[in-house]
C-alpha cells in the first residue's frame, strides 16, 4: 500500500532503526499516529505529518527500558531519585524499580508518583514490609521478623499490572545475622505471587562477628539451589565481595554456570560497584548479560540542586563518584566487546520478557504503543571510569537525544545525563 497520502502525527524520517526483537536493521522511517507506531517504511517522504522530525545520523530503538531504577521519590529518602530525571528525559521509556516499595509502601508510589510521571513505571517489590527505605540504610528493618509472606504475596497479586517480580537480597552482611532465612522467605513470597525473585549480589550490611559469618563464596553455593528459570542474578561485576567473582579463587564461581544453564537470567545493575576488571573477566568466561539496569540512585548520582553532601553520600556502601547512566553503561558494554545488536537488546527487547511483556514494549512494531528512544553514537576518544580507578578510552559513546513516549516527543535534557569525557 502506497503511504503518499497517509497523514501521521509524527514522522522520524531517516533513523538507522535497530529492533533486536524482529531483525530490524536498517535504515527506515516511522510514522506515529494516537500515540502509536502506525507505519515503518523505507521512505516516508511523501507522507504528511504535523511534525516531521529528523533523526538521520541516530539510532532509533524502542523505548530503552531501565530494569533497575531507584525512583521511589521522598519516600525512600534521598536514596530515590525523581522518576522522569531517570526516565523520560534521559530517554528511557520505562523504568523498573527494584525493590523500592513494599507491601505496606507500593500505594505512594502508584498513586503520588506513577500517575503523575510521563515514564512508564513498573517495579520489583521488596521482599521486606518497608521496602527500600533510604537505601536499606539499617539492617534491622530488613530481617525475617519484618517480613510477611501472606501480606507480601497479597499485594503483588492485587499489583499485578505494575508488580513484575520480587526483589531480595544475598549478602554477607545479612547472612551473617540471619543466615538464609531472609531469602528463602522471598523465594516463597515470589513462588506463591507466581513472579521472578530478582537478587542483590555484592556487600551491603557490615557482618556482624558473632556466630557463623558465611563466605561470600559460600553464600552464592547456597544460593544458586534456591533460583528458578527466569529468577535474576544482579550485580555480576561488582567490585564488592560477593559477586561472580570468587574472591578465594578471582575467577567466576563455577556454581554460577550451574545457574545459567538452569535458566536463571543475569542483570547487570551497573551501579557505583560495576568494575571494568571484574567486567572482563566475566565476560571473558562466557557469561552474557541479559539485561543491563542503571542503578542510578541518590548515593551514586549528585543531583543538581538537591544538597546531598560528600559525606553523606560517602556513608552509603554504594556511594561512587564516577559519573554514569543508562547509555553510559551501554557505551561500557560496547567497549568490552559487545555487539550493538547486544547491547540494544539488554535495553529493549530482553528487558520487555523479563517483564513479560514482550507483546507490549521492547520492539517497534506496527500498532504498539509509540516508546521510542532516539540516541546518537558520538565518534571520538572518550574517557569511560568506574570506581575503582579503572579509566577506558573508547571510540563510541552512546548519548541520549529524545524519546516518544506514547508518541510524544520529550527531550533527553535530564541534568543525571553526564556530558561526554573526551580522552
Ligand atoms: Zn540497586
Amino acid at each position: 500500500m502506497s503511504m503518499d497520502n497517509v497523514s501521521f502525527d509524527t514522522i522520524l524520517h531517516g533513523g538507522l532503526v535497530l529492533d533486536p526483537a524482529t531483525g530490524r536493521n536498517g535504515m527506515f522511517d516511522i510514522g506515529v499516529t494516537g500515540g502509536r507506531v502506525a507505519a515503518i517504511e523505507s521512505d516516508l517522504s511523501k507522507a504528511q505529518a504535523s511534525e516531521k522530525i529528523d533523526v538521520s545520523g541516530k539510532l532509533v530503538t524502542a523505548g530503552m527500558i531501565d530494569t533497575h531504577a531507584h525512583i521511589y521519590q521522598h519516600v525512600t529518602g534521598k536514596f530515590g531519585l525523581e522518576p522522569d530525571l531517570v526516565g523520560v528525559r534521559s530517554a528511557v521509556t520505562t523504568l523498573v524499580d527494584q525493590g523500592g516499595p513494599s507491601c505496606m509502601t507500593i500505594g505512594g508510589f502508584k498513586n503520588f508518583l506513577a500517575k503523575k510521571s510521563d515514564s512508564r513505571m513498573l517495579c520489583y517489590m521488596s521482599c521486606y514490609l518497608v521496602g527500600g527505605l533510604e537505601g536499606h540504610l539499617y539492617p534491622e528493618l530488613h530481617s525475617p521478623s519484618a517480613m510477611n509472606i501472606d501480606h507480601s504475596v497479597r499485594v503483588a497479586r492485587e499489583n499485578r499490572a505494575m508488580v513484575r517480580g520480587i526483589k531480595g537480597h544475598a549478602e554477607i552482611g545479612g547472612a551473617s545475622r540471619w543466615g538464609l532465612e531472609v531469602l528463602k522467605m522471598a523465594k516463597e513470597i515470589a513462588r506463591q505471587a507466581e513472579l521472578p525473585l530478582y537478587i542483590h549480589l555484592g556487600q551491603m550490611w557490615p557482618s556482624v562477628e558473632e556466630g557463623d559469618v558465611p563466605s561470600a563464596d559460600e553464600l552464592i553455593r547456597a544460593l544458586v539451589p534456591l533460583m528458578d528459570p527466569g529468577d535474576v542474578l544482579s550485580h555480576p561485576f561488582t567490585r564488592h565481595p560477593g559477586g561472580f567473582v570468587s574472591m578465594d579463587t578471582g575467577e567466576v564461581h563455577p556454581i554460577v554456570f550451574e545457574a545459567l544453564a538452569r535458566g536463571v537470567l543475569v542483570d547487570v545493575g551497573h551501579g557505583s560497584h560495576f568494575s571494568f576488571e571484574m567486567a572482563k573477566r566475566v565476560l571473558d568466561a562466557g557469561v552474557r548479560p541479559f539485561t543491563l539496569g542503571a542503578d542510578l540512585h541518590g548515593y551514586n548520582v549528585s543531583v543538581p540542586g538537591e544538597g546531598l553532601s560528600d559525606a553523606d553520600r560517602s556513608a552509603s556502601p554504594f556511594a561512587g563518584s564516577a559519573p554514569f547512566n543508562l547509555t553510559v553503561a551501554m557505551s561500557e558494554l560496547l567497549a568490552l566487546g559487545l555487539t550493538l545488536d547486544e547491547t540494544v537488546a539488554t535495553v529493549t527487547s530482553n528487558p520487555a520478557k523479563l517483564l513479560k511483556m514482550e507483546d507490549e514494549i521492547g520492539s517497534l512494531q506496527v500498532g504498539r504503543v509509540a516508546d521510542i528512544s532516539v540516541v546518537e553514537i558520538l565518534n571520538g576518544r572518550f574517557k569511560l571510569s568506574d570506581n575503582s580507578g579503572v579509566d577506558v578510552v573508547t571510540d563510541k559513546l552512546v548519548f541520549p537525544r529524545f524519546c516518544l513516549r506514547e508518541g510524544r516527543k520529550i527531550e533527553a535534557d535530564s541534568p543525571l545525563i553526564p556530558p561526554p569525557f573526551y580522552a
